[in-house]
């Protein structure tokens, strides 16, 4: 309705104001030496509404590294080609651990707890490989996440890539983990390999918020995936969207949401928005500062929150 317009105008006004005066802007991941060089100062947010309008304020149009928040669209991508068969692999319960760790796979004879921690996310992208090559599997994710945006200007960062491949030991640590416990049925090089690639992928905001239409649930949206599909992919984003800060996520937004260390998040406000925000600098559980104190401004002013 053009109040709730008027409203979003106002309310990411204050947004963007306030976060470019924000002199706390966390830190940059420097773990991936291509991202670490990114200006902290940087603030962009995008807001797709469900009657299809979209709203941005700050840096909106410029690309990110999505890193993490890939894996929304991999799990989309396995759920289809596998089914419920995926969860005999990987689990459905948040870790309380960081995002790369290794701790809970010996006692769960590697299998991940979630598909968004680190672990779960090789196993999702080495289930959705399926006997495919890289190259297939990634034609295959560009097109999905280009369809859902409507745009088909959304690109792999190679540079990224490589960066991550040459230091990416943990990530390698826990694919050998998992594959001998027979959780990764491709080669670690050739999943990690897809992995990256994936994590790479470049959106600016405007193009991640209309990627996310589609979790949306609401009608004249883009139709990606079944509608219990959905739900299902919402409820694991709220409880396991943020690593070990999840619940915080939840409690202060109320929504689910998957964040990346590129500084990026996407939340979703089921049945009214599709929102990308992003800022570099991260918090203590690796998630964007600014862009997690946007979101929760964003929630409340606009009365969003799942909880009412
Ligand atoms: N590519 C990153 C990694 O595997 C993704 C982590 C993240 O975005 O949280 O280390």
């Amino acid at each position: 309705t053009a109040s709730q317009a008027e409203l979003l105008a106002e309310v990411l006004a204050e947004i963007g104001a306030r976060a470019a005066a924000e002199a706390d802007r966390g830190r940059v991941a420097d773990y991936i030496p291509e991202l670490a060089a990114i200006d902290p100062s940087q603030f962009g947010l995008s807001v797709v509404l469900a009657d299809g309008s979209q709203h941005s304020v700050g840096d909106a149009e410029v690309p990110f590294s999505i890193q993490s928040v890939s894996k929304v669209f991999a799990l989309a991508i396995a759920l289809g080609r596998l089914g419920d068969r995926l969860w005999s692999r990987v689990g459905r319960e948040p870790s309380g651990l960081a995002f790369n760790s290794i701790l809970q796979l010996e006692h769960e004879q590697g299998i991940p707890r979630n598909p968004f921690i680190n672990a779960g996310a090789i196993v999702v992208t080495d289930a959705a490989l399926a006997g495919h090559a890289p190259r297939e599997y990634l034609g295959e994710l560009l097109r999905f996440i280009r369809a859902a945006a409507s745009d088909d200007d959304i690109h792999i960062n190679d540079a990224v890539a490589r960066s991550e491949t040459e230091t990416g030991h943990r990530n390698f640590a826990l694919a050998h983990y998992m594959r001998s416990h027979g959780n990764l049925e491709n080669a670690p090089e050739l999943t990690l390999g897809a992995y990256f690639h994936q994590c790479a992928v470049e959106m600016t905001c405007t193009q991640l918020a209309r990627a996310g239409r589609f979790l949306m649930g609401a009608p004249g949206m883009p139709r990606m995936v079944a509608p219990g599909r959905v739900r299902r992919i919402n409820a694991l984003m709220l409880t396991c969207g943020h690593y070990d800060g999840s619940g915080d996520f939840a409690y202060r937004v109320g929504l689910p949401g998957k964040s990346g260390v590129g500084g990026g998040i996407l939340v979703i406000a089921p049945g009214r928005a599709s929102i990308a925000v992003w800022s570099p600098g991260l918090n203590a559980q690796g998630n964007s500062k600014l862009g997690t104190e946007a979101v929760e401004t964003l929630a409340r002013r606009m009365g969003w929150s799942v909880f009412g």
